[in-house]
């Protein structure tokens, strides 16, 4: 089990207070990268070791940790959608995103039982929303009509997608976002060498930072930055080849992020993501209006849903950026 990350020491001494307690629903909501489900776990896991430290953390050596670490604790389950621990099931079906009405039906016998241990049962969905309509309703008897001693912890990033029945069962604990100096100074002891500018660029989720460092600091990603700071001089075809390789949806990200700032900058005289490059940001949206930006923006988000499935990538990037460059010179 991963230990707590260091933005969440606050948000762990509130979960010390609802231990007293516990409810039989939890959602744990909160933005994508920031640890939630690792939150989520180290309370589980707290909740059924049978003797925890000090500060409430389950200890790691006893038999029911032991369990814990080998995936077996008669009294816990997590469910997820199986896209999330293989890459390919067993008949070479590609595994589903969602998580399905089986695996909720599947925690029957679970619930029907009473704890291995006497003590409490746990389950963890996550991300909840990726419960399809069947699998939500299936899990609602559940919490309509919860065993003894059980708790269901939801962890999701879109509260909004789920079941407002569900949502009136559970009680909601909202992470708190990650201070930048501490997600900072976790990432360099991770071995990050821009932890600021990598926080930044991932929208403040440090453990999106973590993961997309390699590629927001890839060759790509500064060929492409460099080409936006001077649309001017932009050789549309030469990046949009130089692009075609790289992953399109991670590209239109890149892309939103610059028009993000171009926007923040214009309005705010701010920017958010690329915190090096405000001088050249700035004198770039001297010249333009804000309509124009917002424009920019929608282009992007209707060329997010088509990264999807565009068939010719190198087409569909010289498209996005003739439009940038067609908005962003006069
Ligand atoms: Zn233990």
């Amino acid at each position: 089990m991963s230990a707590l990350y260091p933005w969440q020491e606050t948000d762990w001494q509130r979960l010390q207070e609802l231990r007293k307690r516990p409810p039989q629903g939890l959602l744990f909501k909160g933005g994508k990268g920031i640890g939630k489900l690792d939150l989520a776990l180290n309370f589980a896991y707290s909740l059924l070791c049978e003797r925890t430290a000090g500060n409430g953390q389950a200890c790691n050596a006893c038999p029911a940790c032991h369990w814990l670490s080998q995936g077996s604790h008669p009294d816990f389950r997590l469910l997820q959608p199986d896209a999330q621990v293989m890459e390919e099931s067993e008949s070479g079906k590609k595994p589903s995103k969602q998580i399905t009405v089986e695996q909720v039906r599947g925690l029957a016998d679970f619930l029907g039982m009473s704890a291995h241990q006497g003590g409490m049962r746990v389950v963890v969905i996550c991300p909840a929303e990726s419960m399809n309509s069947n699998a939500a309703n299936a899990l609602l008897k559940s919490l309509e009509e919860p065993p003894r001693n059980m708790l269901f912890i939801l962890v999701t990033h879109k509260p909004q997608q789920l079941l407002p029945t569900i949502l009136s069962r559970c009680v909601t604990f909202a992470l708190t976002l990650p201070d930048s100096q501490s997600a900072t100074a976790w990432l360099r002891g991770q071995g990050i060498q821009l932890p600021e500018q990598a926080l930044a660029a991932a929208g403040y989720s440090p453990l999106l930072a973590l993961q997309g460092d390699a590629q927001v600091g890839s060759d790509e990603h500064a060929k492409l930055l460099s080409a936006l700071r001077q649309p001017a001089s932009l050789d549309v075809f030469a990046i949009a080849e130089m692009l075609q390789k790289t992953e399109q949806v991670l590209v239109v990200q890149w892309l939103q992020q610059w028009s993000y700032d171009l926007s923040a900058m214009k309005l705010t005289g701010r920017v958010r993501y690329h915190t090096g490059d405000a001088e050249p940001i700035k004198r770039l949206v001297a010249n333009l209006d804000a309509m124009e930006l917002m424009r920019l923006q929608k282009l992007l988000q209707t060329a997010k849903r088509e990264s999807q499935h565009t068939l010719n990538p190198k087409l569909f990037f010289e498209s996005i950026l003739l439009a940038y460059r067609q908005l962003t010179t006069h």
